[in-house]
C-alpha cells in the first residue's frame, strides 16, 4: 500500500514534501517523493490529500483505570493530601467502574491521535475479561508491598501469571513496582531480575514530589509521616539516600526502566545517571506535574547527559485531558527554546524506544502506526502546527491497518 500526503514527518529528516509511505503487511518499506515511491513501489496508493501525515503518538505513562476521576480531585495543598483524596475515591468504585474508565480512557487517547500507550494496570484482575485493546497497549503490572515487604516473592509470582498468552493483543506486558515509598527494596530487586529474564519493561513512579525527597533525604514530612502510619518499615534507607539513589541500591536501572516524573534530583544523581552505560528513560507528564506545582522538571540536564526524555499524560486524577497534543502545547510553553521537532520525538520516537519498539519513526522495517492532520497553511513550520493541532485526529493507521473512527 502507498500513502500519499502533502507533508510527511519522517522523525529520521526533515519533512517531505508532496511526500508518500510504502506499507507492507504491518511495517513500512519506504517513505519518500511520491513520484519516486510510486516508480519503485506496488500497491493500492491512497491519496490523503492536504494533510501532514506522522507517526502515532507514543503516550509513556498513563493510568487508564482513572479516566472518570477528570477534576474530580481539585487541586490539593499537598502531595500527601492529593494521595488520601485518590484513596478514597478509588474505595467508592468497583471493579465495572474500571473497565468502563479504561474503555473510555482509549477512547480518549485514540480520539486524539495516541497509537501505543504504556498503561500502568492496579487492578490487573479485570484482564482476562478484557476484549483485546483497541491501540498498541503495554500492561504494567503494578505492586505495591508497604505492609508486606517479605511478600516480594508472592507478589512477582503474582504478576507473571497475569502474562499468560494473548496473540491477538497488540503490545505486551511489563511490571511497574509503584514508588519508592510504596514498594520495598526486595520488590525493586525481584523486580528487576524478572525484567531481566523475562526481558521485560518496568516502570516506576521516582523523585515525583519535594515530600518523596524529604521522606528519603531527611526522614520527615507528610508522607514520611503518613506512610509511617500505614505501617510501612520506615528503616530501609539509614543512609539517606535520594529517592533515585534509593532505588539504584536495590536495582540495576538500565534502559528497559522508565522512570516516571524524576523532579527531584540532585548533582550525585546527575552523576549516577550519567555513570550508567545505557541509562534508564525518562518521562516527564507535563500537565500532571502542572497541577502538582512540582519542582522544574531538569529537562536539559537529563538530555545533556544522553537520557531519553519522553513524554506522558498521567492519569486524569491530575490532568485535564488524555490528548498527547495538550501535553505538547503545555511543555512547548515551559520550555520555549524547545525545538518543537524535538517535542514531537518526545511525543512519539523517544516513547517507542523506552518500550523497545521500533515504532515513533518512519523508517523501513518499523511498525506502521500512522495519523494524518489537516495541513495548516498559514504554518511557517509543519512539527509547530501539528503541536498546535486541535481537532480530534481523523485518520489513523495502527499495525499497518487503516482504522475508521
Ligand atoms: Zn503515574
Amino acid at each position: 500500500m502507498i500513502l500519499r500526503a502533502r507533508t510527511v514527518i519522517t522523525n529520521t529528516g526533515t519533512p517531505i514534501e508532496n511526500g508518500a509511505v510504502a506499507v507492507a503487511k504491518n511495517r513500512f518499506v519506504a517513505a519518500g517523493g511520491f513520484d519516486e515511491i510510486r516508480a519503485m513501489h506496488t500497491g493500492e496508493v491512497i491519496d490523503l490529500g492536504e494533510q501532514v501525515l506522522m507517526p502515532g503518538l507514543v503516550n509513556a505513562h498513563c493510568h487508564l483505570d482513572y479516566t472518570m476521576m477528570r477534576r474530580a480531585i481539585n487541586p490539593q495543598r499537598s502531595f500527601t493530601e492529593w494521595i488520601l483524596r485518590i484513596n478514597a475515591l478509588k474505595r467508592s468504585l468497583d471493579n465495572d467502574d474500571y473497565r468502563a474508565a479504561i474503555a473510555k480512557g482509549f477512547a480518549e487517547l485514540k480520539q486524539w491521535g495516541t497509537t501505543t500507550v504504556a498503561n500502568i494496570e492496579s487492578f490487573p484482575e479485570l484482564l482476562p475479561d478484557m476484549t483485546p485493546p483497541p491501540i498498541r497497549t503495554w500492561w504494567f503490572f503494578e505492586m505495591i508491598d508497604v505492609r508486606h515487604r517479605l511478600a516480594g516473592e508472592e507478589t512477582i509470582a503474582g504478576t507473571l501469571s497475569f502474562f499468560d498468552q494473548r496473540p491477538d493483543w497488540i503490545g505486551g506486558f511489563g511490571l511497574s513496582p509503584h514508588a519508592p515509598y510504596t514498594a520495598s527494596g526486595k520488590l525493586y530487586e525481584l523486580t528487576a531480575d524478572a525484567s531481566e529474564q523475562l526481558a521485560m519493561p518496568v516502570t516506576t513512579h521516582v523523585a515525583e514530589s519535594r515530600e518523596e525527597w524529604e521522606m528519603f533525604r531527611h526522614g520527615r514530612g507528610e508522607l514520611h509521616d503518613f506512610m509511617e502510619k500505614l505501617g510501612r518499615w520506615m528503616f530501609d534507607n539509614q543512609e539517606r539516600r535520594t529517592p533515585l539513589a534509593h532505588i539504584a541500591a536495590h536495582a540495576r536501572l538500565g534502559p528497559r526502566w522508565l522512570l516516571a516524573h524524576m523532579n527531584e534530583l540532585d548533582e550525585p544523581d546527575f552523576a549516577l545517571l550519567a555513570a550508567m552505560p545505557q541509562p534508564p528513560s525518562v518521562v516527564h507528564c507535563p500537565g500532571s506535574h502542572r497541577y502538582f506545582r512540582h519542582s522544574p522538571f531538569p529537562l536539559k540536564r537529563l538530555r545533556e547527559i544522553g537520557v531519553n526524555v519522553c513524554l506522558g499524560t498521567d492519569s486524569l486524577a491530575s490532568t485535564l485531558t488524555l490528548s498527547m497534543f495538550d501535553e505538547m502545547r503545555i511543555l512547548a510553553r515551559q520550555e520555549p527554546q524547545l525545538d518543537p521537532s524535538e517535542i514531537l520525538k518526545m511525543a512519539t520516537l523517544n516513547g517507542a524506544k523506552a518500550l523497545g519498539i521500533e515504532a515513533g519513526k518512519i523508517a523501513p522495517g518499523s511498525l506502521a502506526d500512522l495519523i494524518a492532520l489537516p495541513h495548516a497553511d498559514n504554518a511557517r513550520e509543519v512539527h509547530a502546527a501539528v503541536i498546535e493541532n486541535r481537532e480530534p485526529v481523523a485518520w489513523m493507521m495502527l499495525d499497518g491497518k487503516i482504522l475508521s473512527q
